[in-house]
């Protein structure tokens, strides 16, 4: 059986026809530096870098030696529940790269999507504490009120066409207890159009103990206010609108005021600097100023994801510190991907030191999280990252910059198959028109948004070259709409100019082939 037969049966059927369709289904048995290695002996150039994991090149010889010698000397994966110090050592790496002046708690786990989950579940914790000491403070005013009139026999004028104490009491207290539960069935979470920060659901939803779910149950209805690009200020409109309006009692003379407390239902704001998955698309450097500014005064944490962007894929551990947003402390930062240098699978999670709530690491652990193995491999690759005075960070920008501009100057000669590239160090995103004007072909492929897969196609098959669009444009859109089909273009850093120059010329290839609506070739 072939091995495409049993991954269709077994794993991805769908998928797999895809990939059989285009061409793309091949088998990699092997990968070194910036090649991945096909089972009938193709040496494929990677500029797909694992979505974004390879910075440094696949298997790394430094990192394979770190993993065998930690290997070796047997060392302790499976020691939960006890002081991990290599755990310890990695989250203080993690720390020394952020000078701001805050210290962070680092929580480990597994992949990306995890370490997002972990930010969401803290802010949720954190703020659902706040919203509930409110109530509670709040409760206790209307209380107060109400045994003082009682006890003292005040006369009190009550306002609108109250005039009885005690419903005056139950209607308050009701209209209270429907805010709180309103934060409690659907917090909120605001991000930019365009994000993306995992796929993963809740299994705390069913799992029985209480005192994992307990507090929690909300999480489950989040809901998500997204934010444009160039509005930054609809954030500030956003926090102001969705939030719990509490009432409570005021005796001014004889005459009782109700007061309010207003606190946001938004428990956090979540961005990438540079969206990935979302089409490459930079965040303006005039929106990222905005954000800064207006930071402090949201009083809502900031969740940098730099899931994609961080550890070296924008020539910086956290990409954030290029932009306007160094002037802010944020209150998560979350890595992943490169991190574990392209062998181990971790994710982290960094809480601003003076949030961060002191259950969490009680509450919220996963088996695998925290293990002496992925986290010296983490703790390696970050140094290779930082060697020789940042020698290879550097070169990020450097061949990134060779990259954008060749793909710049191609914008320039097809106009009208190139639409966009963008981008910053090596995360370049190169956008295709819907071809409207070219042959059927080529207009069904780009109306649908496959032509970035179709052009991957080509170049693997013809080239030796690895390049993908998001998956997404595999799947059924709504009919009618064009799909933006973009191609991510993530090398490692140790890409070379002869490897560039080969992606260049052959995508002029391609283009000169769409150019002439030559689809038979
Ligand atoms: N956040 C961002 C910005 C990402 O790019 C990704 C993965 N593409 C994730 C979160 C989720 O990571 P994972 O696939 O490891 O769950």
């Amino acid at each position: 059986m072939s091995v495409q037969h049993n991954y269709n049966n077994f794993c991805k059927p769908k998928l797999n026809k895809l990939l059989s369709a285009l061409k793309l289904d091949k088998n990699y048995i092997k990968a070194e530096g910036n090649y991945l290695y096909t089972d009938d002996g193709k040496k494929v150039v990677d500029f797909v870098g694992g979505f974004g994991v390879s910075i440094l090149g696949h298997n790394h010889p430094e990192l394979i030696k770190e993993m065998t010698t930690t290997l070796q000397s047997n060392v302790a994966i499976n020691s939960q529940c006890s002081v991990r110090s290599e755990s310890a050592n990695l989250a203080m790496v993690l720390n020394e790269y952020i000078d701001n002046g805050h210290n962070y708690k680092v929580n480990f786990s597994n992949s990306g999507a995890e370490s997002v989950e972990a930010a969401i579940k803290h802010a949720y914790k954190v703020h659902f504490d706040k919203v509930r000491r409110e109530y509670e403070r709040i409760t206790r005013i209307l209380n107060d009120f109400y045994y003082k009139v009682e006890r003292e026999g005040i006369e009190i004028e009550l306002p609108g066409e109250e005039n009885d104490l005690i419903d005056f009491r139950n209607d308050l207290d009701e209209y209270n207890l429907n805010q709180f539960e309103s934060f409690q069935k659907s917090p909120v979470i605001a991000g930019l159009k365009g994000s993306y920060h995992g796929k993963t659901c809740s299994p705390l939803k069913v799992t029985f103990n209480k005192s994992y779910r307990e507090g929690f149950e909300g999480l489950s209805s989040i809901q998500a206010a997204f934010v444009d690009h160039d509005k930054p200020q609809r954030l500030k409109e956003i926090v102001n609108e969705l939030a719990c309006e509490f009432y409570y009692p005021v005796l001014v003379g004889s005459k009782v005021e109700i007061h309010t407390l207003k606190i946001t239902r938004v428990m956090a704001f979540i961005m990438e600097v540079l969206q990935g998955e979302g089409g490459i698309k930079p965040v303006p450097e005039k929106t990222l100023e905005q954000l800064a500014a207006i930071h402090g005064e949201l009083k809502i944490p900031f969740i940098l994801d730099e899931i994609q962007t961080g550890c070296g894929r924008l020539g910086s551990i956290y990409s954030y510190q290029d932009t306007a947003l160094k002037s802010i402390a944020p209150e998560y930062i979350t890595l992943s991907k490169a991190l574990g240098g392209g062998l181990v699978k971790i994710g982290a999670t960094l809480i601003r030191d003076d949030i961060y709530d002191q259950d969490f690491g009680i509450l919220h652990t996963s088996t695998f999280a925290e293990d002496d193995l992925s986290s010296k491999v983490a703790i390696k690759a970050l140094e290779l990252l930082k060697a020789n005075d940042s020698e290879l960070l550097k070169r990020v920008n450097v061949q990134g910059e060779k990259l954008l501009n060749g793909f710049k100057e191609l914008q320039q000669r097809y106009p009208e198959i190139i639409k966009n590239v963008r981008g910053k160090g090596l995360m370049i995103g190169v956008e295709l028109t819907p071809l409207l004007t070219r042959s059927p072909f080529f207009r069904a492929t780009g109306k649908q948004g496959v032509l970035s897969m179709l052009v991957a196609s080509y170049l693997l098959e013809y080239h030796n070259i690895r390049l993908l669009a998001p998956l997404t444009t595999m799947l059924k859109g709504n009919p009618g709409k064009n799909r933006m089909s973009i191609l991510r273009v993530q090398p490692p850093a140790t890409i070379t100019d002869e490897e560039i120059e080969a992606l260049l010329s052959s995508f002029v290839e391609v283009l000169d082939i769409i150019q002439s609506n030559n689809e038979y070739l």
